[in-house]
């Protein structure tokens, strides 16, 4: 059986210890490749390599850090099909999602080479006589990233790109259950120039997060995933005295006005709540049907949800392929069976599905329910599978406050003609990302990404300039020069007039 390798110092290193885990293909159910647990040893190793390499990348001009990364997205670019290909082997979203993934992490990385300019700091001349004063922002040193299993590439592209851009060094621990995209990006990049150690690849479980939480050379920890984990890694890594940015779970919803374009936001829903099998932390699994939008946008749905071409990833004209495993295809039938239990009603069933070519594989059919009220567990929890819940609202007020009132304030959107309603929803909503007919408002590379309440843990979100930010340490420099108006001892607070 093949093997995932770790990537430490430039080097592909395989397994020390006999902890080991099974990659599948979703599609066919089939175990593909084994990945290597990393325990102590390996983590320190590749944490050691980063800080090796910290001084000498750290005082790389970011000029040269940008060359690196603009050959880095030649390469990307040279190889994204066998890259997507890779992540709908593991993962078993379908081709041109994965294409999107692929995509979207490469703006990163676009948005990364600009770093000469990102990095520009700020000057005041003659703050005091003869003083003057500027601001820079300076690399932490060694920063640890880890990811989910639903974005393998592109949520690690969230992370190292920029981080290694302000001349950090990184180690990422990607999900242990699709692993094989980062150790590839790690080669291309590699490729590209980067010295050895800049970027290193360690997988593993529980044990290797720890690892790397409490090691004294890692200085700040990015981590997206779900919401108790999330809390694990901001309050672990704090204790530890390291900078954390934690991205956890999410339940979005869409609000649906009665004077909405009732199809065109039924097919927005359908992309939203059953692209990549639900299986992202921005899709849509909550609409909020309000006053008579609600039969409506069902008699819109329930077609086209019934008809939803389900398959493996790889077959052309597949819409939705199957999720990552078969403990997790279980999870999600119990909470729709959950759902059947407390009531709500159950307008597409896909707990059944058969498909041809699907035997075996992990896969469900979509699955819709409508009046889910806010008291059941399939309208509190997050369910990550093709399960979308209606509820209704009486007013914008009344769907406004259903959405501001979850526990989880990732993304939220509305559709409607009314800019008034649109203003309204979008100033008050609890949410980090606000669509306005838009069901997916995943920011560009060069806005930030981060959700409230408990989908994200720390005060920075990822990429753009609060990306920078994370990744950077303030120093502010006050300077005199000899020559200039001599003062004898001074006593009192420097008031530099
Ligand atoms: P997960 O929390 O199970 O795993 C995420 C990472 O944490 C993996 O690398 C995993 O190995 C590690 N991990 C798992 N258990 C751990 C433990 N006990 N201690 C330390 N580390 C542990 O998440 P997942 O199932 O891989 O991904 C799905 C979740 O990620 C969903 O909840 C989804 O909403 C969330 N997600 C959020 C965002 C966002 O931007 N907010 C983006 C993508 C995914």
């Amino acid at each position: 059986m093949d093997q995932v390798p770790h990537f430490i110092g430039g080097a592909k290193v395989f397994g020390r210890n006999d902890r080991f885990g099974e990659v599948f293909n979703p599609a066919t159910g089939k175990c593909t490749s084994q990945v290597p647990f990393a325990g102590t040893e390996e983590v320190y190793l590749a944490v050691t390599a980063a800080a090796k390499a910290f001084p000498g990348w750290a005082s790389t001009s970011p000029l040269h850090r940008a060359r690196v990364l603009f050959k880095f997205k030649d390469l990307l670019e040279r190889d994204a099909e066998s890259l997507v290909a890779l992540i709908t082997s593991e993962h078993g979203k379908v081709l041109g999602d994965a294409r999107g993934e692929v995509a979207r992490g490469l703006e990163v990385v676009e948005f990364a080479c600009g770093i000469p300019h990102l990095l520009k700091g700020e000057f005041s001349d003659s703050v005091g006589t003869g003083i003057d004063s500027w601001s820079l922002r300076q690399p932490l040193g060694v920063c640890a990233g880890i990811t989910p299993f639903n974005f393998p590439a592109m949520v690690p592209m969230w992370m190292f790109p920029l981080a290694i851009a302000c001349g950090n060094t990184f180690v990422l621990k990607p999900s242990e259950r699709d692993p094989s995209a980062a150790v590839r990006i790690a080669e291309l990049f590699k490729e590209a120039g980067l010295p050895d150690g800049v970027f290193n690849v360690v997988h593993g479980d529980k044990q290797a997060v720890d690892a790397l939480l409490a090691h004294r050379a890692v200085a700040a920890v990015s981590f997206v995933g779900s919401t108790p984990i999330a809390q694990y890694i901001y309050s672990t890594a704090a204790a530890h005295g390291k900078r954390v940015q934690a991205l956890g779970g999410a339940k979005n919803h869409l609000i649906v006005m009665p004077d909405a374009d009732l199809h065109q936001a039924a097919d927005a829903l359908l992309g939203a709540a059953y692209g990549s099998a639900g299986e992202r932390c921005m899709a849509v699994s909550v609409a909020v049907a309000v006053g008579s939008a609600g039969a409506g946008l069902i008699g819109e749905l329930a077609p086209r949800v019934q008809n939803l071409r389900i398959g493996p990833g790889t077959q052309p004209q597949v819409e939705m392929g199957p999720l990552v495993t078969r403990a997790h295809l279980e999870r999600v039938r119990g909470y729709v069976d959950a759902g059947v239990r407390e009531g709500a009603e159950l307008v597409v069933d896909g707990r059944n599905f058969r498909g041809e070519g699907c035997e075996g594989g992990f896969f469900i059919g979509g699955c819709l329910f409508d009046r889910v009220t806010t008291d059941m567990k399939i309208y509190r929890e997050e369910i990550f599978g093709p399960v979308l819940s209606v509820v209704r609202a009486a007013t914008l007020a009344g769907a406004t406050r259903i959405v501001s009132d979850h526990e989880f304030g990732n993304g939220a959107s509305i559709f409607t003609r009314d800019g008034q309603a649109a203003r309204e929803f979008a100033s008050r909503v609890q949410a980090g990302m606000v669509g306005i007919n838009v069901p997916i408002p995943v920011p560009m590379a060069f806005h930030s990404f981060g959700g409230w309440k408990h989908s994200m843990f720390g005060d920075h979100a990822m990429h753009g300039m609060e990306g920078v930010r994370f990744y950077t340490r303030l120093k502010t420099i006050t300077a005199r020069w000899p020559g200039g108006v001599a003062r004898g001892a001074e006593f009192q607070m420097p008031t530099l007039e």
